[in-house]
């Protein structure tokens, strides 16, 4: 059973205290019964104070620390996250219509991630600063030389996060900013902040990090990124649209500050002409499709949009992919039996279905039609509820709704190709840069053609194969070992990939001069 909690107001956590906003309220609201759970407004906080306190407390104090110390604080909200796992879990599926497997994904996504930046940070031990590459000899002899250090930048991060990963967003971005030694302000998508907001209540209430150096505004960022200057730092996750009008924002551009942007993708699923659906790889490629299209209600930005397969096989893959789909519940994801839950607010419900709409046009019957369903366990009309949808585009290369607009919701589109690599090739450029997509074949050969012509253009390839079938977390789970961002539509972004995530809060500077004083800082 899920608990039941009381309508709250969500304060926000500035200057080391909870601050409520004064005026126009936003609400969270219960995506399954369409009640009012939750509101929030940061009308009236002061932005400048809350920046002040970060750049001028929390800065030093984590910039004291070593990356050990910095480990251990990652671990201890590791820790504590789990320990509240099941609260965290309730209030997912209150707040973000999440099934219990949904609400797992992003909270303990959120926990692996901290431990893992953890566990680096103790293998990097009593440093203050990282050194990029070997010293390089740049004088006559090795007495004059050089070494590249990385050392945190000394403003603030602030980080901006989607509604569909209230847990995981939040964490990814404080595991890598707190371990450079950043301190940061985050900022959950107001719709669903109840779960991020419940995270940083308890690392508060724990004190598990030093003063200033995590914030939290719930509700609009009002002018915060007005004030910005050149050793702050914006981490993005969102839409394009919403993206854009940041990279355009007067203080970001004066200054340079440094943003990273994490957006749309329409990412693929392409399968090679030496897979047969009834193989160990094609069934691979069915179910990683089906779970894509389903899990979260197709609300995750590394989801399979657009799933290419060879002409001969567009029927065959549209009835293995449909008969996984047609297993799955759809309804009030608080109980257990339910697969696949509403979408998470009303405007992206009336987005999807606006957008849907438009594919429609130029696509046929897959599975599921318009999405029309009769959802269990939910009043009559109630709720965000949208059925999986499988579309077959009439023109691959034609069908612009496929290739230009992403659809956040239970929806893909299949579409058929020559088996050739290079028309593959060519309909997979059209979604203009992507997070992640999958080749499924076990023709070496072919792969490698397929990972030289895609790799440009993404920032993860994931190859389905008989080899790893059985061990595949699919190309939808995002691992803090590997990179996480895309070129173009993508955002431009790079996140995550170990050390490498740290890059985006940390300064890189050359430093010349006597070999002896260098080798000191390595
Ligand atoms: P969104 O509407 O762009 O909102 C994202 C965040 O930006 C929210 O916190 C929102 O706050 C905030 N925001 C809105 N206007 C702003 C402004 N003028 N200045 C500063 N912040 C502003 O996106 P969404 O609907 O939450 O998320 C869905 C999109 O995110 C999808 O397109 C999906 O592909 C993308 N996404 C990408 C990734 C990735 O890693 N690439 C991951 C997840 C989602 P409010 O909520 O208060 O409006």
């Amino acid at each position: 059973m899920v608990t039941k909690h009381p309508m709250r107001n969500l304060p926000s956590y500035i200057c080391g205290e909870w601050k409520a906003g004064t005026d126009k309220l936003r609400s969270l609201v219960n995506p399954t019964t369409e009640s009012k759970i939750a509101e929030t407004s940061s009308h009236g906080i002061d932005m400048a104070a809350a920046l002040d306190h970060a750049r001028l407390q929390g800065g030093p104090a984590l910039r004291e620390l070593t990356f050990a110390q910095r480990g251990q604080i990652l671990k201890s909200l590791a820790k504590s996250i789990h320990e509240h796992r099941e609260e965290l879990i309730s209030l997912a599926i209150q707040n973000g219509g999440n099934t219990r497997s949904d609400a797992k994904f992003d909270i303990d996504g959120a926990s692996f991630t901290l431990s893992h930046y953890g566990d680096l940070g103790e293998e990097l031990g009593a440093k203050k600063h990282l050194l990029d590459g070997d010293m390089i000899q740049v004088g006559r002899t090795a007495r004059l030389s050089a070494q590249h250090i990385l050392s945190p930048k000394n403003g603030v991060a602030v980080h901006i996060n989607a509604f569909n990963f209230p847990a995981w967003g939040t964490a990814e971005k404080m595991a890598t900013s707190l371990l450079a030694g950043m301190p940061l302000i985050t900022k959950p998508a107001t719709a669903t902040a109840l779960v991020a907001h419940r995270m940083i209540e308890i690392f508060v209430e724990k004190s598990l990090m030093p003063k200033g150096s995590c914030s939290m505004i719930c509700g609009s960022p009002q002018n915060l990124l007005s004030l910005l200057t050149g050793q702050d730092v914006v981490a993005f996750t969102g839409s394009s649209q919403t993206a854009q009008m940041i990279r355009a924002e007067a203080a970001i551009v004066k200054h340079s500050v440094s943003l990273n942007v994490e957006a749309d993708s329409l990412n693929t699923a392409v399968l090679l002409p030496d897979v047969s659906l009834s193989s160990e790889t094609g069934r691979l490629f069915a179910a990683e499709v089906a779970k894509d299209i389903t899990q979260k209600a197709g609300q995750k930005c590394t989801a399979i949009r657009r799933v290419l397969v060879p002409e001969h096989l567009i029927d065959d893959a549209v009835e293995a992919i449909g008969e996984r789909i047609k297993e799955i519940k759809i309804g009030d994801p608080s109980n257990k039996e339910i697969r696949m839950g509403p979408l998470a607010t009303e405007s992206q419900f009336k987005d999807v279905k606006q957008r849907l709409g438009a594919l429609i046009e130029s696509t046929e019957d897959g599975y599921g039609g318009s999405g029309e369903v009769s959802p269990i366990g939910v009043d009559n009309g109630k709720g965000f509820f949208l059925g999986p949808v499988l579309r077959k585009a009439k023109d691959t290369f034609a069908c612009k709704a496929m290739h230009d607009d992403e659809i956040f919701g239970p929806v893909s589109t299949l579409a058929g190709y020559s088996g050739k690599t290079d028309d593959a090739l060519k309909a997979i450029r059209l979604g203009q840069g992507g997070l992640v997509s999958t080749i499924y074949s076990d023709d070496q050969e072919a792969i490698i053609k397929m990972v030289e012509g895609m790799a440009p253009y993404h920032g993860r390839l994931v190859i389905g194969s008989d080899k790893t079938a059985a061990q595949s977390p699919g190309p939808g789970t995002v691992l803090p070992t590997l990179l996480h961002g895309g070129p173009g539509r993508a955002g431009g972004g790079e996140e995550l990939g170990g050390l490498r995530g740290m890059k985006l809060y940390q300064q890189r500077t050359a430093i010349q001069g006597d070999k002896r004083f260098l080798s000191s800082l390595c």
